[in-house]
């Protein structure tokens, strides 16, 4: 049940103590980087100030603006001489971001993700193929040292060569996959060329799916077609990568790691905490990262604390899966917006397909959201009353949802653009 138990259902006092402890360490550490080292000194701050973790909030919070001005040093806490390798954010937002390792950092990172998949069900005895990018994004590397020290056998297959990497879970018997969701849904269509049946032709049974946000019926559409159960992965290259956040076998809700990470919610506008079980940003705090540490760094990330506990006895709190980040949010009409919301209502409806995009236009004063839908190719047959009606459901669908009416146009299968990383769902052309 448990990779380590003793950590996973630490009662509150004594995770308390150990947050405390590691908190103070991190201070120590983190005013070695010029970063830190100046602002702890402006702002007067010194580890035997923090008696209780309540003294966390006398520490500015670190944006994803100042590590990009920091570039490429100023966050650097240990020796370069101790750094083994270094990761850096997918820059879908800008600049990238760059984060540095020691051994150690590697170690704990590698540990916490044998912590969650052992906790998802993968055992010694599974056959992982990892379809993620290795390279400086974090998702590929991080999942195959961690499947490696859990003691499976990692078919690290990357991204991308969809015939491929079903031949691959054919031949290796691949009881496992790590996937981008919207990659997932996207080869679907290829099993159904290659005419391979995942249920049936393979041996799957677990997906690891993240990256990028998605809703429940999302999962649920990858867990009918490939037979598998599908667990969220939640992280991000600042706070190491994947791993910081799981899905537990109850699928309702992502253990938050808090003996590596000190947790708030903040209201993103006053920036004020938020208490357990209201949405706001997702502000995190490095617990036992030596080469860099990052003290209350706002992820930009949208989610709440789930209040109680959990049944399967982790004691760690649980996120809500992510809705979006802060500026994913589009501003149409006066009405606030998520691509998710968009993604939640579409998936539901018979006959849309695998994929779909936003775009954003102004005409004069007026903002215009243009929805394009792939349609499941048997709509394409010639009727064209049968795809009017279904356009009218989803315009009526959508509308019902975000109180604003788009323009819906329904395109065939696989003719959206796609990329090998995380989706692009929305493209804004209007200007500023
Ligand atoms: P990167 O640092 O490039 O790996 O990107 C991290 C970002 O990807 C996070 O801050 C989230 O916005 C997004 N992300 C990662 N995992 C998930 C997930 N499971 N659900 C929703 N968004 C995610
Ligand atoms: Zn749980």
């Amino acid at each position: 049940m448990f990779w380590e138990k003793d950590i996973e259902t630490m009662d509150g006092d004594q995770l308390y103590r150990m947050q405390l402890e590691r908190l103070r360490n991190t201070v120590e550490s983190a005013s070695r980087s010029s970063y830190y080292g100046k602002l702890f000194k402006e702002k007067d701050i010194h580890v035997e100030n923090i008696k209780t973790l309540a003294d966390l909030r006398n520490i500015p919070m670190t944006t994803k603006e100042d590590l990009r001005k920091e570039w490429p040093y100023g966050f650097l806490a240990a020796s370069k001489d101790d750094i083994v390798r270094m990761h850096s954010s997918s820059g879908t937002t800008g600049r990238a971001t760059v984060i540095f390792h020691t051994m150690k950092d590697i170690d704990c990172w590698t540990n916490q993700l044998a912590r969650c998949m052992y906790m998802a069900g993968l055992r010694k005895s599974d056959v992982f193929q990892n379809m993620m990018t290795y390279a400086l994004f974090t998702g590929g590397l991080g999942f195959h040292y961690g499947a490696e020290k859990l003691g499976a056998m990692v078919i690290p297959a990357g991204p991308g060569n969809s015939k491929r990497q079903i031949q691959l879970m054919r031949d290796f018997d691949t009881t496992a996959i790590h996937i981008i969701p919207s990659y997932a849904l996207h080869l679907t269509t290829v099993f159904e060329e290659v005419g391979v049946d995942p249920i049936k032709d393979t041996r799957l049974r677990i997906a690891f799916i993240g990256a990028e946000p998605h809703s429940e019926k999302m999962r649920r559409r990858i867990e009918d077609f490939y037979g598998v159960k599908s667990f969220n992965s939640y992280g991000l290259s600042e706070m190491s990568g994947p791993g910081v956040a799981f899905e537990c076998p109850e699928q309702n809700g992502l253990h938050i790691w808090e003996d590596a990470y000190l947790v708030e919610i903040i209201d993103p506008v006053t920036l004020e905490p938020l208490p357990d079980g209201q949405e706001g940003e997702l502000v995190m705090t490095t617990l036992n990262r030596e080469g860099m540490p990052i003290l209350r760094y706002r992820t930009q990330d949208l989610t709440r604390i789930i209040p109680g506990t959990c049944p399967c006895g982790r004691t760690h709190r649980r996120i809500e899966r992510i809705k979006g980040r802060t500026d994913d949010m589009m501003i149409l009409k006066g009405v606030n917006i998520f691509p998710i919301q968009i993604e939640k209502k579409l998936m539901d409806i018979a006959g849309v397909g695998n994929n779909f995009q936003i775009i954003l236009e102004r005409k004069g004063f007026n903002d215009d959201m243009i929805v394009k839908v792939e349609v499941q190719r048997e709509y394409f047959t010639g009727d064209l009353k049968e795809l009017e009606s279904l356009r009218r459901t989803i315009v009526n669908e959508l509308k019902s949802d975000i109180l604003i009416t788009p323009r819906v146009e329904l395109v065939e299968p696989e003719s959206l653009p796609r990329t090998e990383g995380k989706a692009k769902r929305v493209l804004d052309n209007r200007e500023d």
